[in-house]
C-alpha cells in the first residue's frame, strides 16, 4: 500500500483537516508564495494616477494605500502617495513627520503651494514618497469653498509636479496613489477629479454593499463634469476572515455586482497589516512573510498586470 493512500486510511484527522480554515490560509499562503516568486513588475506607459476612495471609514483604504505603495515600490516602481485624509494616518503608517508645521497638502491646495516642496522620501524606502497630510487639512474642507477651480486644485497640482519632475531630470513616477477622507466632501472631490482611476476597497462584512450606490453616483457625476476620464479600475475586497461564511458570502456579492472590476486577490484580516503602522512600516517590511504582505504583494501585482483603462 502507498504511503498516501496509508494515510488517507489510518489518519481520518488528515482527511478533516483540509477543509479548516486554518488548512485554507496556509494552502493560500503557500499558492501565493509560488505565485510570487521571480514575479516581475513592469512601468506603465504613462504616470497611473489611482485614488483610494469609499466614504465609510475602517473599510482598509490608508492599509491599502500604503502597502500597495510599498510593494509596487519594493517591486521597482517610483511611487508617490499622496495622504488627502486630514487624519494622517497614511503619514504615520509611512513614517512621515506630520506636525502641524510641517508644509503639506494643506498648504498645497489652500495656499497653492508646489507638490515638490512637501513631497518627502519614505525612510527606508526606495522609490517611495509621501506627500503629508497634517491637522491643518481639516480646516481645508471650509476653505476651499470659496477658492477658484476648488475642485481641481490638486489635479493642478499633480500635473505641476509631473512636469516639474521631467524639467529637473527625476525619474517619471509610475504611480501616484491618494488615500481620501471617510466622506464625500472636497477633498475627496479633489482626489476623484485629479486621478483616472478609483480603487474602492470593501470590507467583508455585512453592509459591504450599503453606501456604494452613493459613491457610485458621485463618481459619476464627477465623470459627467469634471473628470471624463475617471474610471472605477479597481475594487479590493479586504478584511476577508476565512472563518465565517458571511466573508465569503459577501465577496460573493461583491464579485456577482462588479465582475470585471473585483481583483481577484481578497486581503485576509490580519494582526501583522493593522499592528505594522505603530512601528511606523508596513506590513511588507514589518513581517513580509506573513498572509496580509503576500496578499498586498498578490495584489499589487494584479494592479500592475490588469491593463490599465
Ligand atoms: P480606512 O482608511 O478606510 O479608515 P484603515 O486602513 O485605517 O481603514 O483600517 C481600519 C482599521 O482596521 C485600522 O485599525 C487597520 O489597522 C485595521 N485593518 C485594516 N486592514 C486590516 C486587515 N486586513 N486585517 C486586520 N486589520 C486591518
Ligand atoms: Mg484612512
Amino acid at each position: 500500500m502507498h504511503v498516501a493512500e496509508q494515510r488517507a486510511d489510518s489518519s481520518p484527522v488528515h482527511g478533516a483537516m483540509e477543509d479548516t480554515p486554518l488548512m485554507r490560509e496556509l494552502t493560500r499562503d503557500h499558492a501565493r508564495r509560488r505565485k510570487l516568486e521571480g514575479i516581475q513588475f513592469h512601468r506603465p506607459d504613462s504616470t497611473r494616477i489611482i485614488t483610494v476612495s469609499n466614504q465609510k471609514g475602517g473599510v482598509g483604504k490608508t492599509s491599502s494605500t500604503v502597502n500597495l505603495a510599498a510593494a509596487l515600490s519594493m517591486g521597482g516602481l517610483e511611487v508617490l502617495v499622496i495622504d488627502a485624509d486630514p487624519q494622517g494616518n497614511t503619514s504615520t503608517a509611512l513614517n512621515i513627520e506630520h506636525h502641524a508645521d510641517v508644509p503639506s497638502i494643506y498648504e498645497v491646495l489652500v495656499e497653492s503651494a508646489s507638490l515638490a516642496g512637501v513631497v518627502q522620501p519614505v525612510p527606508d524606502m526606495e522609490h517611495l514618497y509621501c506627500a503629508p497630510a497634517t491637522i491643518n487639512l481639516s480646516g481645508a474642507e471650509i476653505e476651499l469653498v470659496s477658492l477658484v477651480a476648488r475642485e481641481n486644485r490638486l489635479r493642478n497640482a499633480i500635473r505641476d509636479y509631473l512636469d516639474h519632475r521631467e524639467q529637473e531630470g527625476m525619474s517619471r513616477l509610475d504611480y501616484v496613489l491618494i488615500d481620501c477622507p471617510p466622506s464625500l466632501g472636497l477633498l475627496t472631490v479633489n482626489a476623484l477629479v485629479a486621478a483616472r482611476e478609483v480603487l474602492i476597497p470593501i470590507q467583508a462584512e455585512y453592509y459591504a454593499l450599503e453606501g456604494l450606490s452613493l459613491l457610485l453616483n458621485n463618481i459619476e457625476l464627477i465623470r459627467q463634469h469634471l473628470n471624463p476620464e475617471l474610471v472605477v479600475s479597481s475594487i479590493l475586497i479586504t478584511m476577508y476572515d476565512t472563518r465565517t461564511r458571511l466573508a465569503a458570502q459577501v465577496a460573493q456579492d461583491v464579485r456577482d455586482h462588479f465582475p470585471d472590476t473585483t481583483l481577484e486577490t481578497t486581503i485576509p484580516r490580519s494582526v501583522r497589516i493593522s499592528e505594522a503602522p505603530s512601528y511606523g512600516q508596513t506590513v511588507l517590511t514589518y513581517d513580509p512573510s506573513s498572509s496580509g504582505a503576500l496578499a498586498y504583494r498578490a495584489a499589487a501585482y494584479e494592479l500592475n498586470t490588469r491593463p490599465a483603462p
